[in-house]
């Protein structure tokens, strides 16, 4: 692939503009000067025919070839290919002239074209006939015109050639009057070329040359790279310093401050250095910007080949996709088509709403849409949808792509597979929903049983009772124990049943509140007043926080906790209970340290169970279902429970409680 580098600091409008000035200023002076000068042999003014006195005259035939010239070029200006016949017509006039005027100087005249419109008395040689140079410019000129409009590329390169040798030996006329070379000295091609033909020769040769390499030749001069810079810096020094030297030369020599040979001397003795030291100098200046250059380009490289390793890498890690800043997919890479199940070419040019699941709402997009626009990375779970309809989800992050000028002009979605997550996150939601409903349903259940066995139970004690009461004097010393057990149990089921109906009454349904928790232990105290006396115990409570809370159970908790403190305390010491709390990330720990009997470590786990008691009733009163309850309030405040002990030393129940239950904030009581 040819890759195009523009060499450009000159664009191509101003170019056009440049050659059209020149063209301009061409047809103005060719057609200006030709009519000033047809006039001027017609009123026999010299001073207008030769410009500079003594020098040679521009002739009529050469103001002819002018005229001609500036007509041409208005001509190609106006590009009318109908007066193709006219121009075709004009060329070959300006080419007739030139070359019956060299027929001339052959000496083979058929016919002299010298005087053939006036007659020239101002010249001894040759009176009316343009000089030799001047006749092979009209003859270059005319050819040129004729070639130069050709579509074949061989004729318009030889237009470029006969162009080029017209610039030269204009140049060498121009330097000849520049130089002050008498007459008698430029040989016989330039004897009779005046000075303005010169410079009209050289004026029209550069436009054409020009005109016909604007692509080339001005962007080579004025362009940006190396080659330019060494035209513009090496130029100027050429075509100067031949000219000025060379000026100075004849007058030192007119002088006869030196001679034509030493001069001829100084010429080269001066010039070669100079040019060498300036060519040097320029060469070092262009391999200092090289050396830049190449250090820039290796940065690039590097640069180029992270950011290709970089892209392979998210290319492999990553389901890829870049799109414009609409949305219209341009990239995507294999694994996007491997989740997708859609072909390259089904996807490109198409949005991503082609893998629309409908699980998210307007919104949703909405929201995105505004993210990326605005320039910020946008990362969110989305579920798609692939082609054969299976859903998938993607952890998607996508990136805009901004330019110099900040505006965003690409996306570049990056994907990850998260389906299994998502399935397995699903699942688990599912089963947790069942669970609670399996949960409640047996709440229920607890509840049901327990409440309806109250009132049989009922029927049993009020008997039992009636029994004992009315009819114990029948019943001999088996029979009144017999009594005495069945009324014992019956009381004590009354019992269980009542704690495991309190049990379930622990639930969520209560407010919320803040609780002072030194004020609610206070008044836990008051109630155990008699408890603590009887064992004569000792209850410190230190500082502790205001919590967020459900105010029922945790008053039971705290209870349950300091009465078993009580209850299985040390035949050895007396009770001592200390109730402490420390601040933690995301609430308050909780701790009730006893100075009792301690638990076994293989018991530590299941005294929280239901029923679950480590004594007899008669070592210990007691249902088994304090510390069930002081879990289940625990829970209830997303907290744990657990207990460190050593038997013989005492015990620790720790509990945590969670800080602020925001979703349930709008629950509080308005205490304060
Ligand atoms: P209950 O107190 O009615 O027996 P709990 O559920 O409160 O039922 O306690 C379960 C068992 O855990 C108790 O029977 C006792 O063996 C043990 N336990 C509870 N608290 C303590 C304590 N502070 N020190 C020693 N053992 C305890």
């Amino acid at each position: 692939m040819k890759k195009s580098v523009t060499n450009d600091s000159l664009n191509p409008e101003l170019s056009e503009s440049i050659i059209k000035s020149i063209e301009g200023l061409a047809i103005i002076i060719s057609l200006f000067l030709s009519f000033t000068v047809l006039l001027g042999w017609y009123f026999e003014e010299k001073q207008i025919l030769s410009m500079i006195p003594g020098s040679a005259t521009m002739k009529f035939n050469t103001a002819l070839v002018f005229l001609l010239t500036g007509i041409l070029l208005v001509i190609q200006k106006t590009k009318k290919t109908a007066i193709l016949f006219i121009y075709y017509s004009l060329a070959l006039i300006i080419v007739i002239i030139g070359v019956f005027t060299l027929l001339e100087y052959t000496g083979w005249s058929v016919f002299s074209i010298d005087n053939l419109f006036v007659s020239d008395k101002f010249s001894s040689k040759y009176p009316g006939r343009m000089s030799p140079a001047t006749a092979v410019c009209s003859v270059f000129l005319g050819l040129g015109f004729i070639t130069e409009i050709s579509a074949n590329n061989f004729f318009k390169k030889a237009a470029g050639f006969l162009n080029a040798l017209i610039v030269f030996i204009s140049i060498l006329a121009i330097t000849a009057y520049i130089l002050f070379i008498p007459m008698g000295h430029k040989g016989i091609l330039f004897q009779s070329m005046a000075i303005h033909t010169s410079l009209l020769f050289f004026l029209i040769s550069i436009l054409k040359i020009l005109k016909n390499t604007k692509h080339e030749l001005l962007p080579l001069i004025w362009g940006n790279f190396a080659g330019s810079k060494l035209i513009r810096k090496v130029l100027p020094l050429m075509i100067l310093f031949p000219i000025i030297f060379n000026y100075l030369l004849v007058i030192a020599i007119e002088k006869e401050l030196f001679s034509f040979d030493f001069g001829l001397i100084a010429y080269a003795t001066i010039f070669i250095p100079l040019s060498i030291f300036y060519i040097t100098y320029i060469a070092l200046g262009l391999n200092k910007t090289d050396i830049e250059k190449q250090l820039v380009e290796n940065d690039f490289r590097k640069s180029n080949r992270y950011l290709k390793q970089f892209k392979n890498g998210i290319d492999k890690a990553f389901i890829l996709a870049i799109t414009d800043k609409y949305g219209v997919i341009t990239e995507v890479n294999e694994t996007f088509c491997k989740i997708s199940k859609y072909g390259e070419n089904e996807l490109i040019g198409k949005t991503h709403s082609i893998l629309n699941s409908g699980h998210h709402d307007k919104q949703f997009f909405t929201k995105m849409w505004k993210t990326i626009r605005s320039g910020e990375i946008w990362i969110d779970e989305i579920k798609n949808k692939a082609k054969d309809g299976s859903y998938y989800w993607v952890l998607t992050a996508i990136v805009p792509f901004k330019n110099e000028d900040n505006q965003i002009t690409e996306f570049m979605a990056l994907r990850q597979d998260i389906t299994d997550r998502k399935n397995a996150e699903e699942d688990r939601l599912q089963y947790l929903k069942k669970l609670e409903y399996k949960n409640k349903e047996l709440e229920q259940f607890a509840f049901v049983a327990s409440h309806d066995l109250q009132e049989p139970l009922r029927t049993v004690i009020n008997f039992t009772d009636l029994l004992a009461r009315k009819q114990k004097h029948h019943f001999d010393d088996i029979g009144i124990k017999s009594l005495d057990f069945i009324q014992e149990a019956t009381v004590r089921m009354s019992q269980l049943i009542k704690s495991l109906l309190d049990y379930n009454r622990i639930d969520k349904n209560s407010k919320l509140s803040r609780i002072a928790c030194n004020e609610l232990i206070e008044e836990i105290k008051i109630d155990l007043d008699k408890k603590i006396a009887d064992a004569d115990a000792t209850v410190i409570v230190n500082t502790l926080p205001t919590i967020i809370g459900y105010e029922t159970p945790l008053r039971l908790l705290f209870q349950n906790l300091i009465s078993n403190g009580i209850k299985f305390r040390s035949k050895e010491v007396k009770p001592y209970i200390e109730i402490t709390a420390r601040p933690m990330a995301d609430g308050f720990l909780f701790m009730v340290k006893d100075n009792g009997i301690g638990i076994s470590a293989n018991h530590q786990e299941k005294i929280f169970e239901i029923f679950k008691r480590l004594h007899s009733k008669d070592e210990y009163d007691g249902s088994g279902i304090g510390l069930a309850h002081c879990r289940k309030i625990v829970d209830l405040h997303g907290g744990k429970i657990w207990v460190d002990s050593t038997p013989g030393s005492g015990s620790t129940f720790s509990f945590t409680i969670k800080t602020v239950y925001n979703e349930k904030k709008d629950q509080l009581h308005p205490i304060d």
